[in-house]
């Protein structure tokens, strides 16, 4: 088999849940702040695409902006 990747945007749905816990430090007393996107969902993220996710931190009412990219991996086994 063989496999043909497309690098095409592509966008998906609404309520999409992924297996990525994602942390970052607010700048405030270095909290750790958490998204777990296996139970937060986003929402229409874009594969191959920059993508924004947003966290909160309820410390200091501050939200801080972390980009990534998703890709998806597909092999045969
Ligand atoms: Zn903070």
């Amino acid at each position: 088999m063989i496999i043909e990747e497309l690098n095409e945007e592509l966008e998906l749905d609404k309520r999409t849940y992924l297996p990525f816990i994602l942390k970052t430090n607010c700048k405030c007393y270095n909290k750790e702040l958490i998204r777990n996107l296996s139970t937060d969902y986003l929402s229409y993220p874009t594969v191959n695409s920059e993508q924004t996710i947003h966290f909160y931190c309820e410390e200091c009412d501050v939200s801080i902006k972390e980009k990534v990219k998703f890709t998806v991996k597909l092999e045969q086994i």
